[in-house]
């Protein structure tokens, strides 16, 4: 095989996409095709469900050198993160937290990344609601990750969980944080401030909505991480010059949020 730069670059930042696999992967989004994820006898080993939760092997596993799952949230095609009952959405987040954190016990991964993609500008592919539990052999995310990333004004707080919007955020804009302590007390209050926010996102963000947005979990410093940011064409200043923009008026965006959440 061929020697190229990238070879000689730290291997814990750069994870290798498989695109023969990709090639073969059903886009639902933007084919018409049945959903993968409704013809449940078409999908990949099970590894657990819980009522019309299930997770299972992901079938395209694209990235290599991990272990690739697929968490899919009901069997309602149409339904959407924002719109589940209270009770299905805190088994839900419950169920997907518990999953995630088994597979990092388990000690085979150097990180297990638990995410969410949604919408034609998310990256994700499938419209069936669903998230992503993906354990990296060889990589640990943690190494990519500054406390800043989370800090930011208060939107809300309760039950030792807070909400807030991003000041350091880790490409730019609006980022939405979720802080609250890994003993999971504050799950339940985590579950509905993911809800909210995904609401406002899709319903209110910049006065019209917005199509698509991304939710990640992370595991760090005895707390767990959630980062939810909607998705737009991401600023040319961050791709060329890695300037991180900030709206300079957070509060118009934050009165706004809360008048229409809480
Ligand atoms: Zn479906």
């Amino acid at each position: 095989m061929n020697k190229h730069v990238g070879d000689t670059m730290k291997k814990e930042t750069i994870l290798k996409f498989d695109k023969s696999i990709a090639r073969k992967k059903p886009n639902n989004i933007h084919q018409k095709k049945p959903c993968p994820f409704c013809v449940t006898e078409g999908l990949s080993e099970l590894l657990e469900t819980q009522d019309s939760i299930i997770l299972v092997k992901n079938k395209y596993p694209v990235v290599q050198d991990a272990f690739q799952t697929v968490l899919i949230e009901t069997d309602d095609c149409e339904s959407e993160l924002s719109e589940y009952s209270k009770p299905h959405l805190f088994k839900l987040i419950r169920f997907g937290v518990e999953k995630w954190l088994e597979m990092e016990e388990q000690g085979s991964y150097q990180s297990v990344s638990f995410f969410k993609n949604y919408g034609p500008l998310s990256g994700g592919s499938v419209r069936h609601p669903h998230m992503q539990i993906i354990g990296f052999n060889d990589v640990d995310y943690r190494e990519n990750l500054k406390e800043d990333y989370f800090i930011g004004d208060e939107i809300h707080c309760s039950n030792g969980v807070q909400l807030n919007l991003s000041t350091m955020p880790m490409i730019g804009f609006t980022e939405f944080n979720i802080v609250m302590n890994d003993d999971l007390a504050g799950i339940d209050q985590a579950a509905d401030y993911i809800q909210k926010t995904v609401h406002y996102i899709l319903h209110h963000y910049n006065g019209q909505g917005c199509s698509s947005y991304n939710l990640f979990f992370y595991h760090w410093l005895g707390k767990i991480f959630i980062k939810i940011i909607p998705r737009y064409p991401t600023t040319p200043l961050f791709v060329g010059y890695g300037f991180r923009q900030v709206f300079s008026d957070p509060f118009v965006l934050i009165e706004d949020f809360q008048k229409y959440s809480f």
